[in-house]
């Protein structure tokens, strides 16, 4: 770091000043995560400097002898983790893991079904403004309006009456467990690809938190870096027989080099996901979920759906007045990271939004449990109610910034 500061003062102090707003607030942001050390350690390193199109042993280009290792044991740990078959490290992140699966699996003009994106599904699941939209027929399922889950029989009448090349399930803002027994049903009857997007749990699912799409997919996509607590990237499982159809659309369809330095650091965070350790943390998080939401019930708020079976909920605010956005800002001055989130049926614009999305990865790898849940929800009460135009507002969240300082001092990220 001495020497990045010697060459760069500008970008060393914005390194610094990254740190320390991780130290000094609260991250509630579900998809993030506090990589180890030991991850931040292969990510830093000079594998970065090396070009190595291609795959293990079947590179373009010379030298490679070394990250085929990195490769290869990081892909063994994935196949051994997630009792997969085939496993692919090289998408350069969540959005290009998922890219490829459509190159895999579909043609441009086929039809795609996958959860509307107000309802808690990604960009890439078939919005207008990404690929997904534009060059596909997407059609999108929807949560009930009254259990706010997933509407297994919207899904299959959907699939029935469109005919999809390709069923996607997994999600950015949904709660609760996903039933893919069902949706692989739903696939077989129709003769579609099953695509799981596991982005946001795959985590879980390495943890045994929660159960494995792995049986029932055909592909399961992912990201590393967020419950899994590895470096920003993508990843992709599948069955022997895509694997071939699945690594060509990674390289070279959608990508070129791979960055060798995070398939290494993706390695390091599949074997730390491998320890028992892991387990006890995934567990956890999923606790600290529940704690959070309880406590954020007994501050006025509303969960969709009721709850949360995973590290995030969605929070209904209309019930205390408060819009998403406010409610983002307010946190934001009193040290509290989280986001505005569309909630199902959402009479609010997007930028506006009527709930907040929580999720515990952070705090968890912080070490807090359920007793600091309780805590969070309670500031969380108290900033969202603070209105900073309101006399005394900002010194208002001023104070509950200081408290949140408090309670993280106990429990540092990235420790001295
Ligand atoms: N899929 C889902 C369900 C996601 O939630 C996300 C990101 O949050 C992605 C894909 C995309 O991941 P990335 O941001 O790494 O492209």
């Amino acid at each position: 770091f001495g020497q990045l500061q010697a060459t760069d003062p500008e970008i060393a102090a914005v390194v610094l000043g990254e740190l320390d707003r991780l130290r000094g607030g609260l991250q509630l942001i579900a998809s993030e995560n506090l990589t180890s050390p030991a991850v931040l350690a292969a990510l830093g390193s000079t594998l970065t400097n090396k070009y190595a199109e291609g795959y293990p042993g079947r590179r373009y280009y010379g030298g490679c002898a070394e990250v085929d290792r990195a490769e290869q044991i990081g892909m063994a740990r994935a196949r051994e983790l997630f009792g997969a078959e085939h496993a692919n490290l090289q998408p350069h992140s969540g959005a290009s893991a998922n890219l490829a699966a459509y190159a895999a699996l579909v043609q441009p003009g086929d039809t795609v079904l996958a959860m509307d994106l107000p309802h808690g599904g990604h960009l890439t699941h078939g919005s207008r403004v990404n690929f997904s939209g534009k060059w596909f027929k997407t059609i999108g399922y929807r949560v009930h309006e009254e259990t706010e889950l997933i509407d297994y029989d919207e899904v299959r009448d959907l699939a029935l009456v469109h005919q999809p090349k390709m069923i996607i399930c997994g999600a950015t803002a949904y709660p609760r467990l996903i039933d893919f027994a069902r949706f692989r049903q739903i696939a077989d009857e129709v003769g579609a690809y099953l695509m799981v997007d596991a982005a946001h749990f795959i985590g879980l699912v390495a943890g045994r938190a929660i159960p494995s799409p792995v049986p029932y997919a055909d592909v399961v996509c992912a990201t590393t870096h967020k419950v899994l607590r590895g470096p920003r990237g993508g990843m992709i499982l599948c069955r022997e027989s895509l694997a071939q159809r699945i690594d060509k659309a990674v390289f070279p369809f959608t990508q070129g080099g791979p960055l060798m330095h995070a398939v290494a650091a993706k390695a390091v965070a599949l074997r730390e996901a491998a320890m028992p350790e892991f387990q006890a943390y995934a567990a956890q998080v999923v606790r600290n979920a529940r704690a959070l939401t309880a406590g954020l019930v007994a501050e006025g708020m509303r969960p969709v759906s009721g709850g949360t079976d995973t590290h995030l909920a969605l929070i209904d605010l209309r019930g205390i007045d408060v819009t998403g956005q406010e409610a983002e800002e307010r946190c934001d001055a009193a040290m509290i990271t989280l986001n505005k989130n569309a909630i199902p049926y959402d009479p609010r614009p997007p930028l506006t939004a009527s709930g907040i999305r929580v999720g515990t990865p952070s705090v968890t790898t912080q070490g807090m449990r359920e007793g600091e849940m309780h805590r969070i929800a309670a500031l969380i009460g108290r900033a969202v109610r603070t209105d900073p135009t309101a006399p005394g507002g900002t010194d208002a969240l001023a104070a509950i910034a200081g408290d949140v300082a408090d309670l993280v001092a106990a429990f540092p990220a990235y420790p001295r």
